[in-house]
C-alpha cells in the first residue's frame, strides 16, 4: 500500500528570507564543523609525528645501522605509535561532547573499531621485535629473551599481561566471534581495555632513557596517559552521575503503541538544560528490580520540551523486553544525549526521512525538531504490515502541521531482488527518485535494521547523494 499525506498550500511570503537565513546558518554551521573535524583529525596526526619524533630526538637514527639495532629500533617505534593510537581509540569512545558534536558517535566508534586491528598489530609488532632485538644482544632466542624480560626486568610482567589483555579484546570485538557473544560479556570484556593501558604503562617509564626523570619527553607522555584517562573519567562516569541526580528523572507514563512495543514518558528537573534534540538517543538505565544491571540505547521518540523524555522501545531481547513492564515512578539514570542524527547536521534546506519498523523513533522526533520549510521534508516509512509502522498517527499529524510528504510501503520485499522497498512499490516501478524527487538536492535520514539501511544508502548514492548528505542511525553496536 502505498498513500500519501495531502499537501499544505504554501505560505511563499513568510518563506523567502526565512529559508534563506536558514540556507546560511546550515552552510555555517557545516562548514563549522568540517573544520572541526579536519584540526581533530591533525590534531591526531600530530600526535603520532610527536611519537616519531621523540623516538629521533632520543638517537633513534643510530639504530639504522646493523639487523640486531634496527630491529629495536622498530620495536620502539611500533610501541611509541601503538601506545598513541590506543589512547586515541580510548578518546574516541569517550564520548567526548566536541567529538559526538563533530563525526556523531556512530562515526567514532566506527574509527574506534577500525584502528582495533592496525594498533594490535603495532602492539604485537612491539613486543616481537624488542623480543628479536634484545635477544640477538644477549645472545638468546626470543622466547628465552621473553622470560628473561619478564623474569628480571622491572614491570614487564604486568606489561606482557597488557598485551594478553589487549589481544583477548580486539578478538572478542571481532565481527564473527562478538556475533556469538552476549552484548554485557562483551561489554564487560571490553573494559579490560581500561586495564591494558593502565598495566603497560609503567614499563614506558623504567625501562630505556627515553622517559627518564626530569625529561619533556616524559611529561609529554605522562600529559596523554593522564589527559586521556581523565577524559574518559569526565565523560562516561562523572558528567552522566552528576547529570542524573541533577535531573532526578522518573518514569511518568508508559503507553503500549502495538503489541511488544511501548512508549515511555520520563520527567525530570531542569531538562532543557541538557540540549538534546529530536534524533538523538541516550543510554538508559532503569532503577526497577531485575533491570538495575542493563544499560540500553534508545533513541528519543518526540523533540523534548524541557519538561520531559520520550522513547519508544520494540521487545528485541530480554532487556527491551523489560520495559513492557516499567511502572510510573521508577527512577531513570542516563547518559547522553550522544548523536548527530539531528537538524544540525543538515547541509542542505530539504530533507528525506526514511525510516523501517522501530527505526521510526529518531524520524518521528527528528521531524518534529526540524525547521524545514513546508514542502522541503519528504518522510517514507516502511513496515511488513501496517501493524509496524509505528506511531503512525504522530507522524501523519507531524506532516500535515510541517507540510511535508508522507509515503508508506507496507508489506515484505519481492524475493530474490536486492532492494528496500515494498514488493507492491517495487512492482509498480518506485524508486528513491519517485518516492523523493528533490531527493539529489536533500539531506537523507535513515533508520531501519542495518542490511536494509545500507540498501537505502547504495540507491542514494547510485542517484549521486554526496556522503556529507546521508545520515544514518544504526541500532546495533
Ligand atoms: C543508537 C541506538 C539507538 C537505538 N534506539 C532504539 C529505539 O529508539 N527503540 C528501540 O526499540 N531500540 C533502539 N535501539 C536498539 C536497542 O538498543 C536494542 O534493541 C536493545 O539494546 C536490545 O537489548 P536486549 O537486551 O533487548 O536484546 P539482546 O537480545 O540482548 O540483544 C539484541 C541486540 O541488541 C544489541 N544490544 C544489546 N544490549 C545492548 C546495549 N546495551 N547497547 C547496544 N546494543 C545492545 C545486541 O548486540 C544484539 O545485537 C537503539 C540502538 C542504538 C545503538
Amino acid at each position: 500500500m502505498i498513500s500519501t499525506a495531502p499537501y499544505r498550500t504554501p505560505q511563499a511570503a513568510r518563506r523567502g528570507s526565512a529559508t534563506s537565513e536558514r540556507a546560511t546558518a546550515i552552510k555555517r554551521g557545516y562548514k563549522a564543523r568540517l573544520r572541526r573535524g579536519d584540526l581533530l583529525e591533525t590534531i591526531v596526526y600530530f600526535s603520532v609525528a610527536i611519537a616519531l619524533a621523540l623516538f629521533l630526538a632520543d638517537g633513534g637514527a643510530t639504530y639504522f645501522i646493523n639487523i640486531k639495532d634496527v630491529t629495536t629500533g622498530l620495536g620502539i617505534v611500533t610501541g611509541l605509535i601503538g601506545s598513541d593510537l590506543l589512547l586515541v581509540m580510548l578518546v574516541l569512545a569517550a564520548r567526548i561532547p566536541a567529538i559526538d558534536r563533530t563525526f556523531g558517535h556512530d562515526k567514532a566508534l566506527a574509527l574506534h573499531r577500525k584502528l582495533g586491528k592496525p594498533v594490535l598489530y603495532l602492539i604485537l609488532a612491539h613486543m616481537l621485535l624488542l623480543m628479536i632485538g634484545y635477544g640477538i644482544a644477549q645472545g638468546l632466542n626470543p622466547i628465552a629473551e621473553a622470560i628473561d624480560m619478564i623474569a628480571n626486568q622491572q614491570d614487564m610482567s604486568i606489561a606482557f599481561i597488557a598485551t594478553g589483555l589487549l589481544i583477548l579484546v580486539v578478538v572478542t570485538s571481532l565481527v564473527i566471534v562478538r556475533k556469538k557473544l552476549s552484548y554485557e560479556f562483551w561489554y564487560v570484556v571490553h573494559l579490560l581495555s581500561y586495564a591494558a593501558v593502565l598495566l603497560a604503562l609503567p614499563h614506558q617509564f623504567t625501562q630505556g632513557m627515553m622517559f627518564a626523570d626530569g625529561t619533556w619527553a616524559r611529561w609529554y607522555w605522562m600529559a596523554l596517559y593522564v589527559g586521556s584517562l581523565a577524559a574518559i573519567t569526565i565523560f562516561r562516569v562523572i558528567v552522566p552521575v552528576a547529570s542524573s541526580l541533577r535531573h532526578d528523572l522518573r518514569v511518568s507514563e508508559v503507553v503500549v503503541e502495538a503489541p511488544g512495543v511501548v512508549s515511555v514518558t520520563m520527567r525530570g528537573r531542569g531538562l532543557d538544560a541538557l540540549r538534546a534534540q529530536g534524533g538523538q538517543f541516550f543510554q538508559w538505565r532503569f532503577w526497577a528490580p531485575n533491570m538495575r544491571l542493563d544499560a540500553h540505547p534508545y533513541s528519543l521518540s518526540a523533540h523534548p520540551d524541557g519538561r520531559s523524555l520520550r522513547i519508544t522501545v520494540r521487545d528485541l531481547g530480554k532487556g527491551s523486553g523489560k520495559l513492557l513492564t516499567l511502572k510510573p515512578g521508577t527512577r531513570v539514570s542516563f547518559e547522553g544525549p550522544y548523536g548527530l542524527f539531528t537538524d544540525e547536521a543538515r547541509t542542505t534546506n530539504k530533507a528525506v526521512f526514511v525510516g523501517a519498523g522501530i527505526g521510526i523513533t529518531p524520524i518521528r522526533a527528528l521531524l518534529e525538531a526540524s525547521d524545514l520549510a513546508p514542502h522541503e521534508a519528504t518522510v517514507i516509512l516502511r513496515g511488513s504490515d501496517a501493524e509496524d509502522v509505528y506511531l503512525w498517527q504522530e507522524t501523519y499529524d507531524l506532516c500535515v502541521e510541517k507540510s511535508a510528504s508522507l509515503r508508506v510501503l507496507v508489506g515484505h520485499r519481492p524475493r530474490g531482488v536486492h532492494t528496500w522497498l515494498s514488493a507492491e512499490a517495487y512492482g509498480q516501478g518506485e524508486s528513491l527518485l519517485t518516492l523523493a524527487p528533490k531527493i539529489k538536492e536533500s539531506d537523507l535520514y535513515i533508520c531501519g535494521p542495518t542490511p536494509w539501511t545500507e540498501l537505502v544508502i547504495r540507491d542514494a548514492k547510485r542517484l549521486g547523494l554526496k556522503d556529507h548528505q546521508i545520515h544514518a542511525e544504526r541500532f546495533d553496536f
